[in-house]
């Protein structure tokens, strides 16, 4: 077993590291620093040349021909299940299912077992502070088999409440679903104690593993779950591979989830279809070979070192990172006291969650901002997203330094400038017109300027009247909340007026109105916008839910516009 060295165990990962070609200045600026590795950790070397090897050397479909190539996929392919059986001491290679990711098999769970067991009035026991993943399959079966959900709320330390579980779990209950930790709070569930009480009442555990399985190792058997699922990619591992663990007695009398090749022991158009065996009868269709075969790859990666080391430098970034944040005095973590992973969120008072990442970004900080695929957390807790941020052993107390140095100057900045924002109004028909704005961005090369560039024109946005933001005024589709109006003179020209709670966005609507101020309803139908956005350089800077804002505003507004 290797010794772990932060150092040594860095240089595994190129674009993180230091290879010419990926430890570029992100957006020409500074160099990266991924503090997303909840979201998705970066890959290895060894994981990354599996792809090449496999595909110059071994590609072939696997289980279904009789050449030596297919052959040799199909061992390589078996091996994997058979290493990540042993990873996580699952009893049987039938019990190891391959899916797409965590979301995949708890949509397989739920589909399959889901409509064989449910009935009317039963119960699905599931924590609050799961992720989407977790609840939609779960609402979409309850839907359809007239199954209740019960909630389990949360104890004062953000885990999973034993006291309302004993409340909640009784005889109708069927299925208790928990993550082993939320992707948000970063604190280990009671799981044992959750899988030994569902037990008691003859029910059944389906335990997200999501963001366990890359800091602690796992053991199925010991748990005594009866599903443990978790995603390849969160693991150093490719995207697009993620495992069901399933008790092999349970996967056996659940019905196939989807049908097609592979998944059958015989076809007959006269006779029953009849399945293939475990594992076998959930993998219909050409499964992603090269994806599984460099999973082992990122296991026995794992497997060189001794976990507790790593985990210890885990706890040791954590501690440095969640002490200097508490050491601003804006900062409002999530949940009190250390969290048992790598993983902290919390929000910056005064400030908007995506005004801070996008400004982080600017500097070469990822992070992550918004409801991260919990709404219901975000409910539960009365806030409308967070900040989140998610170390990996790859990371640095260096890395850590210079956050929060980004961090501190983006507070700072924003606090001395907020002072100006009242005198900066500009009424709505002296607003910049989309041709002002196209030349005020043509001299801005960097994305760092032009974000800046955002925040600035930001300042100019009149903000709205508090009765004016409404249901009525409210952007669908924009991750913060945004909302815009309408008027119109009488000769049929429209101004608009609009805001939002963050400030990034607010920049956006200055230049999404500098197109359509002024106009009349068929000069905003035909303006090309996506010209527009293209001669700002605005779209391919922008993260797809940011992106989505701006064309959400658009259509609110050719709505409201419509003739
Ligand atoms: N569950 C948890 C706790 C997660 O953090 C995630 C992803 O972030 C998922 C489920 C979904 O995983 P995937 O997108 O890999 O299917």
């Amino acid at each position: 077993m290797k010794h772990f060295d932060s150092k040594k165990f860095r240089q595994h990962f190129p674009l993180v590291c230091g290879n010419p070609r990926l430890n570029t200045q992100v957006k020409g600026l500074s160099p990266l620093v991924y503090l997303d590795n909840g979201a998705t950790t970066q890959k290895p070397a060894c994981v990354i040349a599996c792809y090449q090897y496999f595909y110059q050397n071994i590609n072939a479909n696997v289980h279904r021909a009789s050449h030596s190539l297919s052959t040799k996929a199909t061992i390589a392919f078996e091996q994997t299940r058979d290493t990540v059986r042993a990873f996580i001491n699952a009893k049987s290679n039938k019990e190891i299912v391959w899916t797409k990711g965590t979301t995949e098999s708890i949509n397989l769970i739920a589909s399959s077992l889901g409509k064989k067991i449910l009935n009317v009035g039963d119960e699905i026991i599931l924590a609050v502070s799961e992720h989407h993943a977790n609840i939609v399959p779960w609402q979409l079966i309850a839907e359809q088999t007239r199954a209740v959900i019960k909630v389990l709320s949360l104890d004062a330390t953000g885990k999973a409440d034993l006291t309302e579980f004993d409340k909640l779990l009784n005889n109708k209950t069927k299925i208790v679903c928990c993550a082993h930790i939320s992707n948000v709070l970063g604190k280990i569930n009671p799981i044992s104690e959750i899988i030994q009480k569902t037990k008691s009442v003859g029910a059944i555990t389906i335990i997200d593993g999501a963001q366990s399985i890359a800091h602690f190792s796992v053991d199925v058997q010991t748990l005594d779950c009866d599903f443990y699922v978790f995603s390849a990619h969160k693991m150093y591992g490719p995207t697009g591979v993620g495992v069901l663990y399933g008790k092999e007695a349970l996967l056996d009398v659940m019905p196939p989830y989807q049908a097609g090749g592979e998944m059958i022991k015989t076809v007959s158009l006269k006779e029953q279809t009849t399945f293939n065996s475990l594992p076998f009868k959930f993998e219909a269709g050409t499964p992603n070979i090269a994806g599984v075969i460099a999973f082992a790859e990122a296991v026995n990666f794992i497997n060189q070192y001794n976990t507790i080391e790593i985990t210890e430098y885990e706890q040791q970034l954590t501690q440095y990172c969640y002490q200097a944040l508490s050491k601003i005095a804006r900062v409002k973590f999530i949940v009190e006291k250390m969290p048992d992973i790598p993983v902290i969120a919390f929000t910056v008072k005064g400030h908007h969650n995506h005004d801070i990442a996008t400004s982080l970004d600017s500097y070469g900080v990822a992070v992550r901002s918004g409801h991260h695929c919990a709404m219901p957390l975000m409910e539960y807790l009365n806030i409308s997203g967070c900040l989140r941020v998610s170390m990996a052993p790859y990371n640095t107390f260096v890395e850590i330094d210079y956050f929060i140095k980004c961090l501190m100057k983006i507070i700072q900045q924003e606090n001395d400038s907020s002072i100006e924002v009242v005198s900066n109004n500009v009424s709505i028909e002296n607003g910049l017109t989309s041709t002002e704005i196209i030349n005020q961005f043509s001299n801005i090369k960097s994305w760092d300027s032009r974000h800046r560039e955002i925040m600035l024109l930001g300042k100019q946005l009149e903000r709205l009247d508090k009765n004016l933001r409404n249901e009525q005024s409210l952007i669908i589709g924009c991750e913060s909340l945004a909302w815009v109006i309408a008027t119109k003179n009488a000769q049929g020209v429209f101004y608009f007026q609009s805001d939002s709670d963050a400030k990034i966005i607010r920049g956006l609507l200055v230049i999404v109105l500098a197109a359509f101020n002024g106009k009349t309803a068929l000069q905003i139908k035909s303006f090309d916008i996506n010209t527009y956005f293209e001669s700002l350089g605005l779209m391919q800077h922008l993260s797809p839910s940011r992106g989505n804002g701006v064309l959400a505003i658009v259509d609110k507004i050719k709505k409201i516009t419509r003739v």
